[in-house]
């Protein structure tokens, strides 16, 4: 089968001919029919996920089962699944107390090997999924049933974007009606959680992003302002829309230390701060400890939008269907699979919402 391989830090993607090992006991076998671009394939790239190499490339995907181990269990030949970024085992600690995001058996299900390339090396796939191929061989507790007639591509970026975004605004900070929200860093995520914002009702969104296009694509999907960083001081712009106060929850959506201490002076005196976006390994996080308590301010981590895939995949399936989230509207590029290298510098251009490669 063709596939995506990473190699190595600063080597170029490869697109190869590699061959599937057989699927174990409790393993699946899925058909990718649509697989999302997102900024952690770039972080893969980069070195900050630390993945072994070579490994399959791409985490957000939908695809169609076609094999099924022995001991599977809720999973048939021919069901739609999208890819859980983590395992539900449904037997840890964290999964007993529906915190399923926080899975123990996540590094169980990674590092495996999953293919050999033409010369027999073994070849991993990034988080357990390996979605930039036209097969996955992966563990059944990361695949997710879903009862939907949605295109494949709509249903992948569920995978990873629209839970991560939309989560983190549903799930994570449980936004409340009528409130006032900032969302620092508006590409395929924060789009998401701007429209998770809006489901669950705030009253002002305020999309925080210098990329004009960036800025313009979150009034359609649900903000009520735009600032741009590069007008000003991102708080103090934030003030301004909201009393001189500051908003009830700021979510950081970028991974960098400056837009997290953005995020917080953002908030008001008993706002919360929530961080979405992925750090480098090294980055520590350095705030004002007086205001910290003076303010009564909370930050919290959003792993997943705290997303408990078993059931959540199919709430944003359902959103979708009934017009209420717009997947469609995230989507800007399509790709192949041969056209990766591109999709990536265009997504590093700041080009692209969403990019999708399709089979
Ligand atoms: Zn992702
Ligand atoms: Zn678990």
């Amino acid at each position: 089968m063709q596939a995506a391989i990473m190699h190595g830090l600063g080597l170029p993607l490869d697109i190869e001919d590699v061959t599937p090992e057989p699927p174990g006991a409790n393993d699946i076998v899925v058909s990718v029919e649509a697989a999302g671009v997102c900024h952690s394939d770039i972080s893969g790239l980069r070195g900050y996920l630390g993945l072994e190499n070579p490994t399959i490339l791409g985490h957000e995907v939908a695809g169609v089962v076609t094999e099924v181990g022995a001991d599977v269990r809720g999973l048939r030949v021919g069901d739609r699944i999208i890819g859980s970024l983590v395992p539900h085992c449904k037997q840890c600690f964290w999964c007993l107390r529906g915190q399923s995001h926080l899975c123990a058996e996540t590094w169980s299900v990674r590092g495996v090997t999953r293919a050999r390339t033409a010369s027999g090396d073994a070849v991993t796939s990034m988080l357990g999924l390996g979605a930039f191929a036209e097969q996955m061989v992966m563990d059944s507790r990361l695949a997710v049933k879903v009862d939907s007639d949605l295109p494949a591509e709509q249903l992948a970026l569920i995978g990873c974007g629209i839970s991560t975004g939309a989560g983190a605004a549903l799930w994570t900070a449980k936004v409340q009606p009528g409130s006032t929200v900032a969302v620092i860093g508006c590409g395929g995520v924060g789009q998401s959680l701007i429209q998770g914002a809006r489901i669950a009702g705030a009253a002002r969104i305020i999309a925080v992003d210098p990329t004009p296009f960036k800025r313009e694509v979150s009034l359609r999907n649900g903000a009520t302002d735009t600032v741009d960083p590069g007008q000003g001081p991102t708080a103090e712009q934030v003030k301004d829309l909201t009393s001189g106060r500051g908003v009830d929850y700021a979510f950081e959506v970028v991974g960098r230390m400056q837009t997290v201490t953005d995020a917080y002076e953002s908030a008001r005196r008993g706002g919360e701060v929530i961080t979405v976006g992925i750090p480098s390994p090294d980055a520590r996080i350095d705030l004002p400890a007086t205001d910290f308590f003076r303010a009564e301010k909370s930050i919290v981590g959003s792993y997943y939008g705290s997303t408990q895939v078993a059931s959540g995949f199919q709430v944003f399936a359902d959103l979708i269907a009934a017009g209420r989230f717009d997947a469609e509207g995230l989507i800007t590029h399509r790709y192949g699979l041969g056209d990766l290298a591109r999709a990536f510098d265009e997504l590093e251009a700041g080009e692209v919402i969403r990019g999708v490669v399709t089979f």
